[in-house]
């Protein structure tokens, strides 16, 4: 594959050109950090969601789900401290005019550490072999311990920096490693600011004294605040919890990574919700059991880490993130956090109501502790997406542009397509497809020559091609081809149905 950047360029036109992603409000050059998905990019959204939520409400008999509404009550974000904390710190550099976040720019730095240190163990684990001894070499190296420790150090000192609100003392460290702007390469930085995140907007007309709404940073608050809604009507028993997908909005300061970063974004959130005590028992076994569920995908094992957080949120006691290896490196692409009894309690103080739950098991009355997983829909569509594109070179020398989309997951299951448009053959195709489209997205197509149309197929990541033929006539069997092995195989039309089930057959 060419270098990681033109293939995040080839991902992102790709996306424009078969109708995954466009520009919001392109015609008016496109609004910042905001995006629409097209006809294959909502299918292909709409199966993630699909996935996630019958992983998590379906099958768990103890996780059921809402749709909460996108503005809430002012209160809602005093009580989850979004009001008052929900800031980023953001830098400006003098000679650029560009904006950047502090803590990314300290976590990029400590990116590019890493990426030396992993050079030195990937150049040892040539020279040395089948003896090699990744975990001896990484503790004894010492070119890999002194980098090791300036990130640990560096960390140290952002981590206090940052607990301490001490603004000052993070531009110093920005200045003290030497960090560049990324585009200019001046080290000319302004103070660090705090910026917060929310949008807001006016509800009700002026006349009757409007107030001031936000559209909601997280779907968590809207969980939080039916937490006794939901127990009492689903009649659910701790440990239980609520699954939701929707809409958060942020003013993210830097907003260059196509759908990775976005102003308007989709989350798929559940809060679990458990006896006081027990929450590191939960958050380890959703840790695992959220890794276990983004391997079933079918995504290669290696593009996925844990990183546990250095900058705890102000509500949490134990935060790790599951990265994915995106284009522009590994990144945030889950979050799961122990956010103890802090929300429900200030929703308690701030409502004047109470958010108890009476365990009948241990006869208590108490306020649940929480542990949640928060997954950003637009990056893990990325994460499918650019993992999927690829540029294959074929035995004849010609190359292919293909969409290995996990099968399950593609837009359109199956294209149907008569080899000619006379002789009955288009006729016949409708036909097919008639019998499967009630259970299948699946898309006719006879412009163009086969192997055109076979392209265009692979572009888009359709898995099966059903061609119809003259054949198909005289003895009901049609041409199966699989879009990743481009194999070919005559079937009779009555086994395609069970045939196609059978290879999108996907377990959890
Ligand atoms: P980051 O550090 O990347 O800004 P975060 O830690 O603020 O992310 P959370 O508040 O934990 O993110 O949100 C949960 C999930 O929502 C993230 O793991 C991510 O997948 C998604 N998410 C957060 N912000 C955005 C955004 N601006 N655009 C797209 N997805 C986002």
């Amino acid at each position: 594959m060419a270098n990681q950047e033109d293939h995040f360029k080839a991902v992102i036109s790709h996306a424009k050109e078969y109708g995954y992603v466009f520009p919001s409000s392109e015609i008016y050059d496109g609004l910042s950090a905001v995006y629409d998905y097209g006809p294959l990019g909502c299918e292909l959204k709409n199966n993630l969601k699909q996935y996630w939520w019958k992983s998590m409400v379906q099958l768990n008999e103890n996780i059921v789900g809402i749709d909460a509404a996108i503005f809430m009550h002012p209160k809602t974000w005093k009580a989850s401290g979004h009001t008052d904390a929900f800031n980023d710190p953001l830098i400006d550099n003098k000679d650029s005019k560009k904006r950047y976040r502090a803590d990314v720019l300290v976590e990029e730095w400590v990116a590019k550490i890493e990426g030396k240190i992993n050079k030195e163990v990937q150049k040892a684990t040539k020279r040395f072999g089948d003896d090699f001894d990744e975990a001896q070499f990484r503790a004894t190296n010492p070119r890999v311990l002194r980098n090791q420790e300036k990130i640990d150090e560096a960390n140290k000192q952002f981590k206090s920096a940052m607990n301490a609100e001490d603004l000052e003392a993070v531009r110093q460290l920005i200045i003290d490693l030497d960090i560049a702007d990324p585009v200019s390469g001046s080290r000319n930085w302004t103070e660090v600011r705090q910026f917060n995140l929310m949008f807001s907007t006016e509800m009700g007309s002026t006349a009757d004294g409007a107030q001031t709404i936000y559209l909601r940073p997280e779907t968590a608050q809207g969980i939080f605040v039916n937490f006794l809604n939901v127990q009492k009507t689903a009649r659910v028993k701790v440990p239980f919890g609520i699954a939701q997908i929707g809409k958060a909005f942020r003013n993210e300061i830097v907003a260059r990574q196509f759908i990775f970063r976005m102003r308007e974004f989709e989350q798929m959130e559940m809060q679990f919700f458990v006896r006081p005590g027990e929450e590191m028992k939960w958050y380890e076994h959703w840790k695992e059991a959220r890794m276990q569920w983004h391997l079933s995908l079918g995504l290669p094992k290696e593009k996925y880490r844990f990183h546990d957080h250095l900058k705890m949120a102000h509500y949490a006691n134990a935060a790790a993130d599951i990265e994915f290896e995106f284009p522009f490196g590994m990144k945030e692409l889950e979050g799961i956090h122990s956010r103890t009894d802090f929300d429900l309690k200030q929703h308690q103080a701030l409502s004047g109501k109470k958010l108890q739950y009476f365990d009948p098991e241990i006869n208590e009355n108490y306020v649940p502790y929480v542990v949640e997983t928060s997954i950003g829909l637009d990056r893990l569509f990325l994460a499918v997406l650019s993992t999927a594109l690829e540029t294959e070179t074929l035995e004849d020398g010609s190359s292919r542009v293909v969409m290995k989309i996990p099968a399950f997951l593609a837009p359109y299951k199956v294209a149907v397509l008569p080899l000619t448009k006379k002789d009955g053959l288009p006729d016949k195709a409708r036909e097919i497809m008639d019998g499967l489209k009630l259970q299948y997205n699946c898309q006719y197509d006879e412009k163009d020559a086969i192997g055109k149309r076979y392209r265009r197929q692979d572009a888009i990541g359709t898995p099966f091609a059903l061609t119809v033929d003259h054949q198909t006539l005289e003895d009901d069997t049609v041409t199966i081809r699989e879009r990743d092995s481009m194999e070919q195989e005559r079937i009779k039309i009555e086994e395609l149905a069970g045939r196609i089930a059978q290879k999108l057959q996907h377990t959890f």
